[in-house]
């Protein structure tokens, strides 16, 4: 069976790198071999993965399978993935939301959500506040979704049951297959769980595309996870000048789903699974929390005093910021 494939590697650089044989094997564009024994070192950051080739500390491997089929809710997804990749007991199994929620007949239309009067009075404030214009059934089923309105507008921000924070409650118009709306499902952490029933490894990690306040874009974002703790916590570690890492907690169910996601894509690449091969926790302790809790998420509690009327109401101000800023 073809797999995408793509390596990550970790190293250290050593300067006595790179040489001139291994720079022709691997076709490296960096200075030439004179210009090193000059002194002009260049950027050794592009020698690092060629280096690794060679004296890798540790590694991972991403795998996408390819050719798994449509899934319905007929599909019995754990199985479907055995059928395509080989897994081993250490590898960790990310699959895009979308698929789940296809298995486990989380597929809607838009004629299953009569409207409510408070979807009603969402919907109008949407109107007249952005020039949006959006269907009052679409709202009933982002409201049915979820257990708190954060942003009423330009657009909803809600909380799922099952505590994700996402825009319009995670709900998918594309990918969904001859139904409008797919919904996330309905609880991702034990649909991981169960994916895991079937596969020789009980790490896996149900991701969803999602945005990320502060910047642009998407990105994978794990929403479900069994058989792996979502962080490496490093606080009372030293860095490297010895000071203790104080708040250092690392969320690697959400930087694994990152990478995922950047193999499976986000169109018709047909690739929902990734198998992460050979990632090491390393001698580091283990923090259980993922979504925050409302008590000690700040910005929430900002969020939660904010209006968008209020913001787009006829204020002038000069932005302070660099224009140009993106482009550093
Ligand atoms: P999301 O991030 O979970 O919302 O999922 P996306 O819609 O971004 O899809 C992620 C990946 O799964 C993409 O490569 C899609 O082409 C693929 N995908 C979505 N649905 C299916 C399906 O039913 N079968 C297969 N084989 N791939 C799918
Ligand atoms: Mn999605
Ligand atoms: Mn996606």
């Amino acid at each position: 069976m073809p797999v995408t494939f793509c390596r990550v590697y970790r190293a250290a650089v050593s300067p006595a790198f790179p040489t001139c044989s291994l720079r022709s094997l691997l076709e490296l564009k960096g200075p030439s071999a004179q210009e090193l024994k000059a002194g002009k070192t260049g950027d050794y950051g592009h020698h690092l993965s060629y280096f690794a080739c060679w004296s890798a500390e540790s590694y991972m491997q991403l795998h996408a399978p390819e050719g798994l089929p449509e899934i319905t809710a007929s599909s019995n997804l754990g199985t479907l993935i055995a059928d395509h990749i080989d897994i081993n007991s250490n590898d960790i199994v990310c699959v895009a939301s979308t698929v789940v929620s296809k298995a486990e007949a989380r597929t809607r239309s838009l004629s299953d959500f009569p409207p409510g009067p408070r979807a009603t009075e969402l919907t109008a404030q949407l109107a007249e506040e952005t020039a949006n214009d959006p269907d009052e059934r679409f709202i009933q089923a982002v409201l049915e979704e979820s257990v708190e309105i954060l942003l009423e507008s330009p657009f909803l921000l809600t909380e799922t049951r099952f505590g994700h924070v996402g825009v319009n409650a995670g709900i998918d118009r594309s990918n969904v297959g001859h139904e409008e709306l797919l919904l996330l499902p309905k609880h991702p952490s034990k649909s991981a769980n169960r994916i895991a029933e079937s596969l020789s490894t009980d790490q896996v990690i149900v991701t969803d595309t999602c945005g990320r306040p502060f910047r642009h874009g998407q990105r994978g974002v794990a929403i479900g996870w069994s058989g792996i703790e979502p962080s490496r916590d490093w606080r009372g570690e030293t860095d490297r000048d010895g000071r203790e890492l104080t708040a250092t907690v690392e969320n690697v169910i959400d930087e694994l789903a990152a990478a995922a996601n950047l193999l499976a894509g986000e169109g018709n690449n047909g690739t929902p699974v990734v198998v992460i091969r050979d990632f090491e926790w390393g001698p580091h302790a283990e923090s259980s929390a993922h979504f925050r809790d409302i008590n000690d998420d700040l910005i929430r509690q900002a969020v939660r005093g904010w209006t968008y009327a209020w913001l787009s109401a006829s204020w002038s101000w000069v932005d302070p910021r660099d224009p140009n800023r993106d482009s550093r």
